[in-house]
């Protein structure tokens, strides 16, 4: 078993699919507005911080749902594309 997912289960059992997605949203959101705020000096790197962390969670929650290994493979495969494009420079 990895690291957080008894959390991420417990958390889906008692809140719900629905709400996850919803949750993703809205850290996401907020991740958006403190780079927005914090590109204007608006806020500090903390406040960044601490949204990419919610995001962060969010990420791990939803891999969860979907399958961490495919989301590794995904990941793996973009990184690849990556590796080729910078390569090609
Ligand atoms: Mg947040």
């Amino acid at each position: 078993m990895k690291k957080y997912d008894s959390i991420y289960r417990a958390t889906l059992a008692k809140w719900g699919e629905e709400a996850q997605y919803d949750q993703a949203v809205e850290e996401c959101a907020e991740l958006i507005a403190a780079l927005k705020h914090f590109k204007r000096d608006k806020v500090g790197c903390e406040q960044v911080i601490d949204e990419l962390a919610d995001v962060a969670l969010m990420v791990g929650q939803l891999s969860f749902m979907f399958g961490e290994e495919r989301v590794q493979r995904a990941i793996d495969n973009k990184l690849a594309k990556l590796q080729k494009l910078l390569e090609s420079f």
